[in-house]
């Protein structure tokens, strides 16, 4: 057999019927994980058609999207202020008991961002097919699984048939080399490569990444890189399993346990991209070289080295137009812009490695007078461990507001938003224009740099702080 890319072999693997010239295929799903914006549809739809789901051992919902973080609406002490939010969160409830799916609900306390609590259990595994009504389903990408997202009504077909009709895209290597430096994290790597390769670079592809700098990152780290795929395009995005992958999911609660983690792990040795495999495309990135990076326009791809200026490209409508709801200009430098709000959290960088950054810069610190930071963890669990770590007592005695679990400012749904006009600087991975509340201005950084700008009151280099 001729040499393999690791997403062909996964994507084989899952090949109920091949595609032809006139048809997409049928690819079998493992896994579908599923939350309150992008099910109630397809709930709708398997009531209307008379269904059931197919499989609920491949089936697992949370709520993470509208959820609020303040403990009192969690927990039921005052009613979810935002009614829109509230209806979703109860519509999840009823339609998981309809169905009989299993549900990690508000009070639940496995509950947390769908693309964090999966991973965390052990259920994302390797080889994996992964999918979720959500963008950021190529997070799970870092444990060799082709994972991606669904829209509503394919959501339903999987309800319905644990299958998906899929044309099958084409594999890009990212090949990336080099030792990162000190406060360059996997944020800083993902963003330059989103600026090398642009917001469109990787469409119609799977992006592999690899090389030695992939290799030695961790699996918080790989899940921060695949989980912005998507922001260059790209369908997924995978890293193959190794030692690294194997360790983080050894003896989790839904990894196979004594002989079936032999012969699984025998299996995942096996998700390699074979030696001579073509790729339909590729690029070279040396890691070696970068900088903190920090985005000044409204997509992931402006981005810059923190400590340059914004660039000029004339006649450009688009780029004016980015700057003008940004309210920068050409040549100003990033470093020193004031800040207003700071959010630490999402699926990108809400894991514990993420709230560990930040409290290294915010021990014996203070957030600067008149900044909001917000720090919200991925997970509960991920919560009680940052409590257990002391760094929840460090965030406290720095002034920042640390809260329940939930995707909260990432995208605002639940009433964690940024007012119009007003700075927000986040770990997150969408800058649009009103992501994070109307008119709000968002600006994409690392843990550190997010952490080290609440500190200061203004963009500030986090490698002054370490
Ligand atoms: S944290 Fe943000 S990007 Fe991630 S799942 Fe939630 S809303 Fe989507």
């Amino acid at each position: 057999m001729s040499a393999r890319t690791l997403f062909d072999k996964v994507w084989t693997e899952h090949e109920v019927v091949a595609e032809t010239a006139d048809t997409p295929a049928v690819l079998y799903i493992d896994l579908h994980l599923t939350h309150e914006v992008t099910s109630p549809q397809a709930f709708s739809m398997l009531r209307a058609a008379g269904l059931p789901v197919r499989r609920l051992d491949r089936t697992l919902a949370t709520m993470d999207h509208s959820t609020p973080t303040e403990a009192a609406q969690v927990f039921g002490r005052i009613p979810i202020k935002v009614d829109a939010a509230a209806r979703q969160v109860r519509q999840l409830e009823a339609n998981a008991a309809d169905f009989g799916v299993e549900l990690f609900d508000m009070r639940d306390a496995r509950r947390g961002i769908v693309h964090v609590i999966s991973p965390e259990l052990g259920a994302t595994q390797p080889g994996m097919t992964v999918v979720c009504g959500d963008s950021h389903t190529s997070t799970h990408g870092a444990f060799g699984a082709l994972a991606f997202g669904i829209g509503s009504t394919e959501v339903g077909h999987v309800f319905a048939t644990q299958a998906l009709l899929q044309r099958k895209p084409k594999s890009f290597a990212v090949n990336v080399e080099g030792k990162l430096r000190p406060g360059v994290t996997a944020k800083d790597l993902i963003l330059h490569i989103i600026g090398k390769i642009g917001v469109s670079g990787g469409t119609g592809h799977v992006l592999e990444y690899r090389g030695s700098t992939i290799r030695a990152l961790s699996m918080d780290e790989r899940m921060t890189v695949c989980n912005m795929s998507i922001e260059a395009g790209a369908r997924a995005g995978m890293i193959a399993p190794d030692q690294i992958t194997f360790d983080y999911l050894r003896g989790r609660p839904r990894a196979p346990a004594g002989a079936a983690w032999d012969d699984a792990v025998t299996r995942w040795r096996n998700l390699v991209t074979d030696e001579g495999a073509v790729f339909d495309a590729s690029v070279d990135i040396d890691a070696s070289r970068l900088e903190p990076m920090v985005t000044y326009g409204t997509n992931p791809g402006m981005v810059l080295p923190i400590g340059a200026s914004i660039p000029a490209h004339e006649g450009d409508e688009i780029f004016d137009k980015a700057l003008r709801y940004m309210g920068f200009h050409s040549g100003d430098a990033m470093l020193g812009k004031p800040v207003n709000t700071v959010f630490i959290g999402s699926c990108t960088n809400g894991r514990l490695s993420d709230l560990e950054a930040a409290a290294h810069i915010l021990k014996g610190r203070k957030v600067a007078p008149g900044v909001h930071l917000l720090i919200v963890p991925g997970s509960q669990q991920i919560k009680r461990e940052a409590e257990a770590a002391g760094y929840a007592d460090i965030f406290k005695a720095a002034g920042a507001d640390w809260r329940e679990s939930g995707c909260s400012m990432c995208l605002g749904m639940n009433g964690d938003t940024v007012a119009a006009g007003m700075y927000s600087l986040s770990t997150s991975n969408r800058n649009f224009e009103g992501r994070q509340g109307v008119g709000a201005r968002t600006l994409l950084a690392s843990p550190f740099t997010a952490a080290a700008s609440a500190v200061q009151g203004r963009i500030a280099d986090p490698r002054e702080l370490l």
